[in-house]
């Protein structure tokens, strides 16, 4: 299907926790897009979430990749590209496309927020669809500060947008189901979205790979590169691989480590082989 144009796929993960299967899978996909195109697989280590991240974790993942068979070229880290993301964030202030949110998740909560579907949620947003107070009344200025996108004035200003997804097919962008997410953290000069969308597009990726849990983001990321006049990539999300309840594989339900599973002598080239067969039984 992607065999026509040289794409840069890209792996991008976050050193807060071990890989498991899914994101072997993640990779996998990504590496052999790249592969089967004559382009090139990138892995970035995405290591700014705050007190989470482990920078020790980082050595593992490359390890774990290895044993699966893969090459890549890495490119910088996260945490070496603060500067830029406090750039696009500078500029997006200046414009009044973002504006400051004091809210704490508890706040947000009793404001009678509705459950949203951010994906960034997982990178320390609150997942709840933000009901607007500090955008109708501006907070205390001595009070650490989120910024957040305006979605109304941001689609506004770029008009409708489409982006496309190689499984799912072309896209309306649509920020009502996310509202106004967290483009800079209290405590960080970018959240997942930013800080993704001006990496992918300073990496050259032409082909944004990864798991079908983080599609809606997709839509907050089209509207960035419009604001922000960077190139628009394709997108390729991946249906994720269900343990045997049929649930999300999540390291958090402790399905096993891939670094477990080296350590333990298994063939890491074999199971490689084995989640491209299972990723073809799930229908792409
Ligand atoms: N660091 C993100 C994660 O591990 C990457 C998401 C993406 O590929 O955009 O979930
Ligand atoms: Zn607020």
């Amino acid at each position: 299907m992607h065999d026509r144009v040289p794409h840069v796929t890209r792996f991008a993960p976050s050193p807060n926790g071990h890989l498991h299967l899914g994101h072997a899978l993640s990779a996998i996909v990504a590496h052999d897009l790249a592969r089967q195109s004559g382009g090139r697989f990138l892995l970035r280590i995405e290591d700014i979430d705050g007190p989470r991240s482990r920078p020790e974790l980082a050595d593992e993942f490359r390890r774990d990749l290895e044993w699966l068979g893969l090459e890549w070229d890495e490119v910088p880290a996260q945490s070496t590209r603060l500067a830029n993301y406090a750039a696009a964030a500078e500029a997006l202030k200046a414009r009044g496309l973002i504006y400051p949110c004091t809210c704490t998740r508890k706040e947000i909560e009793e404001a009678g927020a509705m459950e949203g579907s951010d994906p960034g949620a997982s990178a320390g947003a609150s997942g709840l669809i933000y009901p607007g107070t500090c955008k109708r009344q501006p907070p205390d200025p001595s009070r650490p500060a989120a910024w957040r996108l305006d979605a109304t004035k941001a689609m506004a200003e770029t008009g409708p947008l489409i982006w496309e997804d190689a499984l799912a097919g072309s896209q309306a962008v649509d920020l009502s189901g996310l509202g106004d997410v967290v483009l800079v953290r209290k405590d960080l000069p970018a959240s997942y979205h930013l800080a993704v969308t001006l990496d992918d597009a300073a990496d050259g990726v032409t082909l944004v790979t990864r798991g079908a849990d983080l599609f809606a983001a997709s839509h907050v990321h089209r509207t960035l590169q419009a604001l922000l006049g960077l190139p628009v990539p394709r997108w390729h999300h991946h249906p994720l691989l269900l343990d045997t309840d049929g649930e999300k594989l999540a390291k958090r339900r402790g399905s096993p480590a891939l670094a477990e599973r080296r350590a333990a002598g298994e063939d890491g080239r074999m199971l490689a082989e084995q989640l491209r067969l299972q990723h073809l039984s799930l229908g792409t």
